[in-house]
């Protein structure tokens, strides 16, 4: 359940294996703009090994091959990806809806795919003490759906981990962002994805025609920034990016949407006939624009995993805590890392009553040599321990 990136993977590598699958998904279509825009290298080296990656890189994209900030005065690189050895060394900007309807089409090419738009589940089907399917709501009213897995992949507000009664613990979250569009203009500079200054911070995604701007505020911020006042958010906006100065003016706090962000994971990622992937399992930060990839990196597990038993009929229980051992401790780590980021360096950018400077962190990550500059950008475009597809899959 979910057609997001998670389900819409996992429902096709299954499909590929030749496994009956059904995607059931709550909206009519993918327009998800309010979420990641990056597909990082470790989801196009997945692309390549499916022989898909051609066809994604023909679809509209931006690709970034440095990530760079420009804090206060300076600029500085937080990762160079050239160094990668990868198929693709660049982050991919390609908006949600875009990179789902990529994946939708290669998906149904498979018979034994399916998926049902505008179905949104509202229960589990118990029997016998397992889950044994789910109630869902459509337009033409309820229907039972009986399988012999659910994949739980409908993101951080999980219907089935409410109704199951687990219960996620939070890692805690200093931040929220809100989330708007501001025209771009030729001449507008390109370099930057990040802009930093005296207590602000906006990440901006070049979209072609606008840029799409993630503009974070400390957590529970967004009545009090109203409150100031259009025209000082304004402000804000224009003593962070001095160049939007130009056309910031049209901006309405109508156009703006809070996002709210969250970091939290279950303990358990599985029950009897059930099992949780991506940000059911873990809501991920926006810090690193890694959720997307994270969620496919525990799709391509869980088919790695599942696809032999699915496919020849035997039961699958006794495997769904193999499909968490193998993705608790990357996610794990990618969360402490982002939690860590917001709370050392989001927070104090914010609190920060100072003209922002890089810290020594950062100076040393821009002037590190040459063969270590591959790090970073590693660790980010990679992740920790990236999947691939396996000789059943492949
Ligand atoms: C502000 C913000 C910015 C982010 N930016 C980035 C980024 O740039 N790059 C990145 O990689 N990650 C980013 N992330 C994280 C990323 O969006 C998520 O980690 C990722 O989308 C998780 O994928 P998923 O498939 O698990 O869940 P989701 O993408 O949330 O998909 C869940 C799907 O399930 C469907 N659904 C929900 N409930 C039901 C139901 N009851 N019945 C049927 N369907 C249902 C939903 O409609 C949706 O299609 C960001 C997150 C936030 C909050």
């Amino acid at each position: 359940m979910g057609g997001g990136p998670a389900g819409m993977v996992t429902a096709a590598l299954l499909a590929r294996a030749g496994i009956e699958t059904l995607v059931l998904e709550k909206h009519g279509d993918f327009r998800r703009d309010f979420r990641g825009d990056s597909v990082h290298p470790s989801t196009m080296d997945l692309l390549g090994e499916l022989g898909w990656l051609g066809d994604f890189l023909q679809r509209p994209h931006q690709e970034l091959g440095r990530i760079r900030a420009h804090i206060g005065t300076e600029e500085v690189t937080l990762a160079d990806f050239s160094h990668l050895s990868t198929r693709a060394r660049f982050i991919a900007l390609m908006p949600q809806r875009d990179f789902l309807t990529f994946l939708l089409d290669h998906a149904r090419v498979f018979p034994t795919f399916s998926i049902r738009m505008n179905t949104k589940v509202v229960e589990p089907i118990e029997h016998e003490g397992r889950v044994a399917g789910v109630r869902a709501e459509t337009d033409g009213g309820s229907i039972n759906v009986i399988a012999d897995l659910v994949i739980a992949a409908d993101g951080r507000r999980s219907v089935l981990r409410e109704a199951s009664g687990f219960h996620p613990r939070s890692v805690g979250s200093p931040i929220d962002v809100l989330w708007f569009r501001l025209p771009r203009r030729e001449g507008d500079p390109t370099e930057s994805l990040g802009w930093v200054q005296q207590g602000h911070l906006m990440v901006m995604l070049d979209r072609g025609a606008y840029w799409q701007i993630a503009f974070v505020i400390p957590k529970g911020g967004f009545d009090a920034l109203k409150a100031a006042g259009i025209d000082a958010f304004r402000r804000d906006i224009v003593n962070t990016a001095p160049f939007f100065g130009d056309r910031v003016h049209a901006l309405r706090f109508e156009d703006v949407k809070l996002l709210v962000v969250t970091i939290d994971r279950l303990k358990r990622w599985w029950r009897e006939g059930l099992l949780f992937l991506g940000d059911a399992a873990h809501a991920m930060s926006p810090v690193g624009g890694i959720g997307i990839n994270l969620a496919i990196q525990d799709a391509v597990a869980a088919a790695n995993i599942l696809s032999g038993p699915l496919s020849r009929g035997e039961p699958v229980d006794g495997l769904l805590a193999r499909v968490q051992e193998r993705r608790e401790l990357p996610t794990r780590v990618t969360q402490t890392v982002q939690a860590t980021i917001q709370g050392l360096f989001l927070r104090g950018v914010l609190k920060s009553g100072h003209p922002a400077r890089p810290g020594t962190a950062l100076r040393l990550i821009d002037r590190l040599p040459t063969f270590l500059q591959g790090v970073p950008a590693r660790l980010l475009g990679l992740g920790f321990r990236p999947e691939h597809l396996s000789a059943l899959l492949a």
